[in-house]
């Protein structure tokens, strides 16, 4: 069955299984310095493929919705299957996160208590909305790429090596993120920020509330100064596939969700296909917080945080931890 539905897996069988062993191992660490008291060694890795391989599988769907877009004559037909991909990224990854972090690690406690989710109505609104503008902001990127830099002509295989060479771009993403993000915060454009807090302890669902002109800067403007270096890099290289769209859409997209989760030991994948990426922007911010604390303090304080990873912060200074993290460290010191 999932041979039928897989058929043209771009890592193909073998190299799923080297991702596979490979994402074990290196799991085992990130589980021993973000998590161990918090879930079991075997609690960690189920979840870890689990996740994997959903992303993955959403990561094929992607693909196909966008190889499809690329044979439509018309634009508006290309422009249909560009955001029917994000609906598929949208929809898998944000009913994911919601699962992962409020069934599946139900029993790990919020940082400080929530405030109410939005109706469900609204919700799938605002994922329709964020689909709809990445859908759009692909067929641009498409449409203003020089042929050289097609985002969809591949200069190679999609591997393990390309993936690792790629964690330099949370480096990157971070510093981004954090520019956008700023002149949302401080600025007359704040008016365009100001829904998206107007919830100081966010869940998945909540985090979702974004202004479509918010939503333009502050994710599709990361995305595509995400995606430029991810080309200028690997292109040359000969190590440009375009499944790299398709998972920096997927994981971008989960990570997104569950940054705003407000419970610090959930996992937190996000560079393409190495969950175990998460322990490097972890080690950076510092050995007692995590990216997922680090978007729940820019929540409650707002003046904080303005990055994704902690790198940007930690160097600018504007790191400051999340309410209710002293407690949080205080039991796990104890357990
Ligand atoms: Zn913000
Ligand atoms: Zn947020």
């Amino acid at each position: 069955m999932l041979r039928e539905l897989l058929p043209e897996l771009y890592l193909g069988w073998d190299n799923l299984l080297l991702f596979a062993a490979l994402n074990t191992i290196l799991q085992v660490p990130t589980w021993y310095f973000l998590r161990k008291q918090a879930t079991s060694l075997l609690s960690e890795i189920i979840n870890m493929h689990i996740t994997w391989f959903g992303c993955l599988f959403l990561c094929e769907l992607v693909e196909r919705s966008n190889r499809k877009a690329n044979e439509q004559a018309t634009h508006l037909h290309r422009v249909g299957f560009y955001i029917m991909s994000q609906l598929i990224i949208h929809f898998g990854t944000v009913s994911w996160a919601w699962f992962t972090s409020e069934v599946r690690y139900s029993h790990l406690p919020h940082l400080s208590k929530r405030q109410k989710n939005p109706p469900l109505f609204k919700t799938i609104a605002y994922l329709i909305m964020g689909s709809i503008l990445d859908g759009l902001t692909i067929y641009v990127m498409w449409r203003i790429s020089p042929d050289k830099y097609d985002i969809h002509v591949n200069t190679g295989p999609f591997t393990y090596l390309s993936q690792v060479i790629s964690i330099g771009a949370l480096v990157i993403t971070d510093f981004n993120f954090l520019f956008w993000h700023g002149l949302l915060l401080h600025g007359p454009l704040w008016f365009l920020h100001k829904h998206h807090h107007s919830n100081y302890r966010p869940t998945c669902i909540s985090g979702r509330v974004f202004d479509p002109l918010d939503y333009i800067i502050e994710v599709d403007f990361t995305f595509i100064a995400l995606l430029v270096p991810f080309v200028l890099i690997l292109k040359p290289l000969g190590l440009w596939n375009s499944y790299v769209l398709s998972c920096v859409g997927v994981f971008g997209m989960y990570f997104s969700t569950i940054h705003h989760s407000g419970k610090a030991d959930v996992p937190a994948p996000f560079p393409g296909m190495l969950p175990w990426s998460e322990l490097v922007s972890s080690l950076a911010v510092s050995e007692d917080a995590n990216a997922l604390a680090l978007h729940e303090g820019h929540h409650n304080w707002i003046s904080c945080n303005y990055g994704l990873f902690g790198f940007a912060d930690r160097l600018c200074g504007t790191f400051k931890h999340a309410k209710g993290w002293e407690n949080h460290r205080d039991k796990n010191k104890k357990a």
